[in-house]
């Protein structure tokens, strides 16, 4: 557990906070004194997440936000109840929502990939949007965006056209936007986790994770605290010359 004070009076928003990956990112940016917007589609995970969280250290407090982020009037309303109740937007925004719907290419239906790339690839698109236009409209000094990518994004993987494809995506979207957002103080940069216990990789069948297993170089899967970690770093101004990177979170998986 962090004990540091690095994001104490920030104003962080985590879209997928409800689970895994996101929800070690709202404990981890609550830890080091961050106030959390934990945004969600399911209210009740959500709300499970803000049950975790220790007090913010600055008296602006928490909150839970539904939001689908595949929808431009979903975010749009997300960023209105935040400014309703902070009156400033965020400074720290983790696009961590995501969804799976595998099946092999000569298979995949049209909606499978419209789906995937919907939520993963456009919901990131719309929350980097939306939290670079309200940091520039109110002249905020900096801003760091970091988009959860992943590294079969990078390699391919068998099943995952759609979802590879949404990765390779964001990839792109953040490079991009680390060189538009720059001269207005705003970092973007992805993580790039490699396998990590979630409820998204619980749907993977044991032999394929046992697989996966014996090719990573540190032995085991990762867990999400081991990415939220990463995030955190990224969050605060330890790592203010660092924008339009790529960081891996992979236990080694795929070197080179
Ligand atoms: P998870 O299923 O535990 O959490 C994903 C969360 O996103 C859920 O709470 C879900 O309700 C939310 N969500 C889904 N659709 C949404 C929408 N339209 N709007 C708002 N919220 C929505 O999965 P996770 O493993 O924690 O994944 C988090 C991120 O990390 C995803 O982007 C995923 O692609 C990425 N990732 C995960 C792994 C892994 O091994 N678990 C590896 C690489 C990348």
């Amino acid at each position: 557990m962090a004990t540091s004070t690095r994001l104490i009076s920030r104003l962080t928003l985590v879209t997928g906070g409800g689970s895994g990956i996101g929800r070690a990112v709202c404990q981890r940016f609550a830890s080091e004194g961050a106030s959390v917007v934990v945004a969600d589609i399911g209210e009740e995970s959500a709300k499970d997440t803000l049950g975790t969280l220790p007090n913010d250290l600055s008296g602006q407090g928490h909150m839970v936000a539904v939001v689908d982020v595949s929808s431009k009037e979903s975010v749009k309303r997300l960023f209105t109840s935040i400014q309703t109740h902070y009156f400033h937007p965020p400074s720290v925004c983790v696009n961590a929502a995501g969804i799976t719907q595998d099946d092999f290419l000569l298979n995949m239906a049209e909606d499978q990939f419209d789906k995937v790339i919907q939520v993963n690839l456009k919901g990131s698109f719309l929350v980097t949007q939306a939290v670079a236009q309200a940091l520039v409209a109110c002249g905020a000094a900096k801003g760091s965006i970091i988009t959860v990518g992943s590294i079969v994004g990078k390699v391919g993987n068998i099943g995952q056209a759609n979802y590879t494809a949404s990765k390779a995506g964001v990839e792109g979207l953040t490079r991009t936007s680390a060189k538009e957002l720059s001269r207005f103080g705003i970092r973007c940069n992805c993580v790039l986790p490699g396998f990590i216990s979630t409820a998204m990789t619980d749907k993977v069948p044991e032999k394929v994770i046992s697989k996966i297993k014996s090719l990573v170089p540190l032995e085991r899967m990762g867990e999400p605290a081991e990415v939220a970690d990463v995030c955190a770093f990224l969050a605060s101004d330890d790592s203010r010359y660092i924008t339009g990177a790529s960081i891996e979170v992979t236990g080694g998986l795929f070197i080179g």
